[in-house]
């Protein structure tokens, strides 16, 4: 692979003043796998620290398992990433409100600029390229106190947890007491900043919160948030995954449509995960993620990082690709960035939930970064 100019060698020789040399790196060669898929979407967990405890995600007897890293070697290896065509970075964990450090590496973050046009030709060397879509999931526990330094550091996005809008099954899920008017307060202190429309994320389970689906589509229309139901994946801490226990798009839609008729919303991108709805009335929206029932890899164009600086090519990856020990075994970004296109062609074309062949993947999903 040719590199059209060297890298920056380090985020910390940034200046203060946006330098539009400095803040647009360059590469010959966009990330893309060996199936075509370009790898535009970056997910970064923060940290393996989280301060709840999800009943389908946690044990409730492991903290946290895995390190987390100085931010200016993340900031480092989002640099490379974004040098090979990343153009959203999704912060997560764990917990990234508990993070310290966050709101300057968004700040940071905001400063640098894609390598790639839309139709997938190099920003030249004359050119700056775009912001980047900054986003973070969290659970909101930390956020009403946030979400305004996240918003003037440069963040453009938020996604908050909630799996159910009732605060006592609320707390006997997050296993935190009052944490469910925490989390409300988290939603509207970001809907103030001017991170909205927040989007909200609930995993539904039978038996557990599939309740509150109706309320939740209320939710959506009273706070003028965007709830994203997700179907649950086998990706959590010990046993609890079963088809049964998954509650599938097609339920949603049905119990929803019996109290409030859902109106759905065109796609707005081939690779958009979420089937979208809104109401007669065009108040309020909710989407459904369904890996499970109708999964959506052929278009997948992602790849994480985890606290500790692995790369994971898919969230069931059984391997894990040690980004960060290159790194610090002196590795210069020009070999970094040569050994995430090798990575990268290595990346699954699918997931086999449900099938025989189903192997859990090495981490859980709180590990790494959802
Ligand atoms: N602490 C942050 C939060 O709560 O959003 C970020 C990490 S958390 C693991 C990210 C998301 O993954 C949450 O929305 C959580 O509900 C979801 N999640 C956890 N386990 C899951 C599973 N087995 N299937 C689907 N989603 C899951």
């Amino acid at each position: 692979m040719l590199l059209a100019r060297p890298f920056i060698a380090s985020i910390l020789s940034i200046p203060a003043a946006p330098d539009p040399a400095l803040l647009t790196p360059a590469t010959s060669e966009r990330l893309r796998d060996s199936y075509g898929r370009a790898i535009t979407d970056l997910r970064l967990s923060v940290t393996d620290r989280c301060n709840y405890k999800c009943v389908y995600c946690r044990t409730g007897n492991e903290g946290a398992q895995y390190t987390e890293l100085p931010i200016a070697d993340y900031l480092r290896m989002v640099r490379i990433l974004v040098s090979l065509g990343v153009e959203k970075v999704r912060l997560t964990g764990g917990e990234p409100l508990l993070r310290s450090g966050l709101v300057e590496m968004v700040a940071e973050l905001s400063r640098l600029r894609t390598a790639f046009h839309a139709d997938g030709s190099p920003v030249a060397a004359e050119e700056t390229g775009e912001p980047l879509d900054l986003a973070l999931t969290t659970n909101g526990h930390l956020l009403a106190d946030l979400a305004a330094p996240l918003k003037a550091a440069g963040l453009n996005r938020i996604t908050v947890s909630m799996d159910a809008v009732d605060p006592e099954t609320f707390a006997r899920i997050t296993r935190v007491p009052r944490s469910y008017d925490r989390v409300l307060a988290g939603v509207r202190a970001a809907q103030a900043a001017g991170l909205g429309p927040v989007k909200v994320n609930c995993v539904l389970l039978h038996g557990f919160n599939d309740s509150q689906i109706e309320a939740f589509a209320e939710f959506s229309r009273r706070e003028g948030v965007i709830v994203r139901f997700i179907e649950f994946m086998p990706l959590e801490e010990g046993r609890l995954w079963s088809p049964e226990i998954v509650v599938s798009l097609a339920e949603i839609v049905e119990r929803i449509n019996r109290v409030l008729p859902l109106t759905p919303l065109p796609p707005r991108e081939a690779s958009e995960t979420a089937r979208r709805y809104t109401f007669a009335d065009g108040v309020g929206e909710i989407g459904i993620i369904a890996p499970v029932t109708q999964a959506f890899c052929g278009a997948c164009s992602r790849v994480r990082l985890t606290s500790d600086g692995k790369i994971r090519t898919c969230l069931f990856s059984q391997v894990e690709h040690d980004l960060y020990g290159r790194m610090r075994a002196g590795e210069s970004d020009e070999q970094l960035a040569a050994y995430i296109h090798r990575t990268i062609q290595g990346k699954e074309a699918r997931h086999h939930i449900g099938e025989p062949d189903f192997l859990k993947p090495s981490r859980s999903m709180v590990h790494i970064g959802g």
